[in-house]
């Protein structure tokens, strides 16, 4: 106690008086215990101790505080009833202060905070990828009380507060127990929180304050006014803090144990309800001996509760303890990080991400990984992707996350890289769906000059008149640069863009005619997505990252027709990148940008778009590595992979609205009474143009410019006639027109005129739209444009001929 030994403090000190707290004397001897307790009371010089009785009434000694023995008497006997008044004052006072701060509580907002939950990032096996921590940087992953397994909740209630089902919140008897222990000891060794004080306290953690604790206590009254006591103990496994950055019973488990908590047993449940109470000290990976020791003690407080039988008791306290410590899962790096980025939820979020799959590609990554370095080659990216739903079902962005000197973090699959030749096929897809190429049209492959492009082929030679189908499977570049400039760049553009091609974002007139070269750059992704629209029959969906999630309704890009078509001239067993090998039918193109830097492939059929990337994060130039020979037997393998073990693969059905026709075997038009060689090719009824083939007339009549070109390379040796039939009388080819302000005042349209002898209409096209159908014989008109435009007419007979016309 405080005045223990005597205070010296009394200035009286007369002999015979006592100290106002009627334990001490003042004899001439000094001061000394009074004779106050009976056991002393005939022998003044005995030394005393209070008793705790006394102790627990007794005010600290006072300065000027001296009487007499008579009036120690006295005041002892006023002492007991001042001390009885104070103690019914406190409570008073204690009730007084618990309606105020109850109708503050109530007035202020008590509502409890939503819990720091994490997101738990799972594939669609429900098997965790990723966790992203939630507020406090914590571990916690609420779950249901019914999922907190069978002995959770009955554990705790047996450490914690054996009277939590009959107290208001606040439990009395605790209170009183713990005022008095605490007495006796002389010190806090035992509070008298509940687990509705406690819910409290972990919801809004405040300094441990007397006021605080009250406030706890009025807020845990109305908790239980607004909750269940099921919903209070849910509340409490879910917050509780289980050591480390660990918040509720699920994370707990799963960190401690490897398993649900749904999945504990009697001894696990019983040493994580132990942990709360003092998470450093009792956490088992650290302190085993210590948490076992309170495992125990929880397991003595279960029994005694009458929650276990004795066989349960016995059998579980000679459990040791046996841990399973995981860190959280870290799983698909680059897939999860982008997904993380896409979501603000909490609490388990189902991915698209086929773990399966993802271990698959991963493995395969990593094979190629090995002979990739050998060549210094250090990037690579792949990703597959569900066509049905465009859901990304596997993702690597790097062949090696930890891969620190090779920006193994970067994720390769949504960087923007030039796509070299991967988007011929769209280009190919707009004058399908145009009509003015089948795959078996005839395109010139020679030596040409744009105005702003002189083009290579990739393979730096020139092939002559080749068939769209070829030009496109060999990736030929001036025949896709010629249907670009049919097609118009700013129309190519808007097309690209509407396939998901987002980093294409500058004007038309910065990428030119090479925008189908790879002038522009696009991500792994966002490509693949855009071979899934042609995979779809023409239907574009934005990639998904999340199971049921829809980005929108689809919108139609290309016809069916269309989407068969590329897919049918890009497959082929012909064009298979590994010989030997059964391989799945799949079309497939690949692209190689500029000096080499990356290769591509993409690979696709009814059911999956794989879509590969192989070259240097900082962008170096890859030496002998093309989208043929690095990128496409990965998609290759993958494929096989995909459809293991029976390789048996769907493929498309061609479209009810694609038609079948004779054409001829060279030009691809159709065939006349001087083709010799005829073949089927498909076609788009109403839409695909109907030319008789100019070709083979009574002589073989190359377009002029072509025949200039057969003839250097020596595969014509005669002169030959240009082609008759139907001829565009105006306007002439090569005009120029200015275009006036929309505000002059009158509409500017150009009068267009042909001349045929066999057809009763005539149909115009500007750069293969259809805008006007007129009787022969009549003037058709057409409103100026600015652009380059190629103004086709075509008559029932299928004969046809085209203008190039500036407007300015
Ligand atoms: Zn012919």
């Amino acid at each position: 106690m405080r005045h223990w030994p005597p205070p010296n403090l009394c200035p009286g000190r007369k002999p015979n008086r006592i100290c106002r707290c009627a334990m001490w004397t003042y004899a001439t001897t000094g001061w000394s215990a009074s004779p106050i307790d009976s056991r002393a009371r005939d022998a003044s010089t005995t030394p005393y101790a209070p008793s705790a009785k006394a102790r627990l009434f007794t005010p600290p000694c006072r300065r000027n505080a001296c009487t007499t023995p008579a009036f120690g008497a006295f005041m002892e006997k006023r002492k007991l009833k001042l001390n009885r008044r104070l103690v019914f004052m406190g409570l008073v006072g204690s009730i007084l202060l618990l309606t105020g701060a109850t109708y503050r509580l109530h007035r202020s907002s008590a509502k409890l905070e939503a819990y720091p939950a994490s997101t738990i990032l799972l594939d669609r096996q429900q098997q965790p990828l990723r966790i992203r921590l939630g507020a406090g940087d914590l571990d916690c992953r609420p779950v249901r009380l019914d999922l907190t397994g069978s002995w959770a909740a009955q554990a705790l209630i047996a450490a914690e507060d054996k009277r939590f089902y009959s107290h208001p919140g606040i439990d009395p008897l605790a209170i009183l127990r713990a005022l008095a222990l605490n007495v006796v000891k002389g010190r806090v060794v035992s509070g008298a929180s509940t687990i509705s004080t406690q819910v409290i306290k972990m919801n809004q953690p405040r300094p441990r304050t007397l006021k605080t604790k009250l406030l706890e206590a009025v807020a845990a009254l109305r908790m239980e006014w607004a909750l269940s006591k099921q919903e209070i103990l849910e509340q409490y496994l879910n917050r509780a803090p289980f050591g480390s950055n660990l918040a509720g019973v699920e994370s707990a488990a799963q960190r401690y144990f490897g398993k649900h908590a749904a999945d504990l047993s009697l001894a696990e449940a019983a040493l994580l309800v132990g942990l709360p109470r003092a998470p450093s000290r009792y956490r088992p990976d650290r302190h085993p001996t210590q948490a076992w020791r309170r495992r125990q003690e929880v397991l003595h407080a279960m029994r005694a509760r009458g929650l276990i039988d004795i066989k349960q008791y016995n059998q579980t306290l000679r459990e040791p303890l046996k841990l399973k410590t995981s860190a959280g899962p870290f799983r698909a790096p680059h897939f999860c990080e982008l997904a993380l980025s896409h979501t603000h939820e909490t609490g388990p979020v189902t991915t698209t991400l086929d773990g399966q799959l993802q271990a698959v590609t991963e493995t395969v990554a990593e094979k190629y990984r090995k002979g990739f370095r050998e060549h210094g080659v250090f990037g690579t990216a792949i990703v597959i992707l569900d066509v049905r739903t465009g859901a990304v079902r596997a993702l690597v962005g790097s062949p090696d996350y930890y891969d620190a000197a090779h920006a193994g973090q970067v994720n390769g699959a949504i960087a923007p890289r030039s796509p070299g030749s991967a988007l011929k096929p769209f280009v190919y897809a707009m004058a399908l769906d145009d009509g003015r190429i089948t795959p078996e049209s005839l395109l010139n492959d020679r030596p040409l000059q744009f105005r702003e492009y002189v083009p290579r082929n990739f393979d730096a030679d020139f092939s002559g008149p080749v068939s769209a189908r070829d030009a496109l499977a060999r990736s030929l570049n001036i025949p896709a640069l010629e249907l670009t400039r049919q097609t118009g760049t700013a129309r190519l553009l808007d097309q690209l863009r509407k396939l998901g091609l987002h980093t294409l974002d500058k004007p038309a007139s910065h990428y030119g005619l090479g925008l189908i070269l790879g002038d522009g750059e696009v991500t792994l992704l966002d490509l693949a997505n855009a071979y899934a629209c042609l995979a779809r029959g023409g239907e574009f969906e934005e990639w998904t990252l999340f199971e049921g999630e829809r980005k929108g309704p689809p919108t139609r890009i290309f016809s069916p027709e269309t989407a068969f078509l590329v897919a049918d001239m890009l497959s082929g067993e012909d064009r298979l990148p590994t010989a030997g090998t059964r391989t799945p039918r799949m079309a497939w193109k690949t692209g190689t940008s500029a000096g080499g830097r990356d290769a591509w492939t993409f690979a696709w059929n009814p059911d999956y778009v794989v879509g590969v990337w192989v070259g240097h994060p900082d962008g170096r130039p890859l030496p002998e590595q093309t989208g043929s020979t690095a990128a496409a037997p990965i998609a290759a393998e993958l494929f096989r992979a995909l459809y293991l073990p029976q390789g048996e693969a769907p493929w498309f059905e061609p479209p009810p609205g694609l038609g079948q026709r004779e054409v001829c075997a060279v030009s691809g038009q159709s065939p006349g009474p001087h083709c010799l060689r005829k073949t089927t090719g498909y076609y788009l009824p109403g839409i695909s143009r109907n030319e008789s083939c100019t070709l083979h007339r009574p002589e073989e009549a190359w377009p002029v410019e072509m025949q200039t070109f057969l003839r250097s390379k020596g595969m014509l040796s005669s002169e030959t006639d240009a082609p008759a039939g139907l001829r565009i009388t105006s306007p002439a080819d090569g005009q120029s027109y200015l275009k006036l302000s929309e505000t002059a005042g009158f509409a500017q349209d150009l009068p267009l005129t042909a001349a045929t002898a066999s057809s009763r209409k005539l149909f115009w096209f500007a750069n293969g739209q259809r805008f006007a159908e007129q009787e022969n014989g009549h003037a058709a008109y057409w409103p100026l444009a600015k652009g380059e435009w190629t103004l086709t007419c075509c008559d029932e007979a299928g004969k046809s001929d085209s203008v190039r016309i500036t407007v300015r």
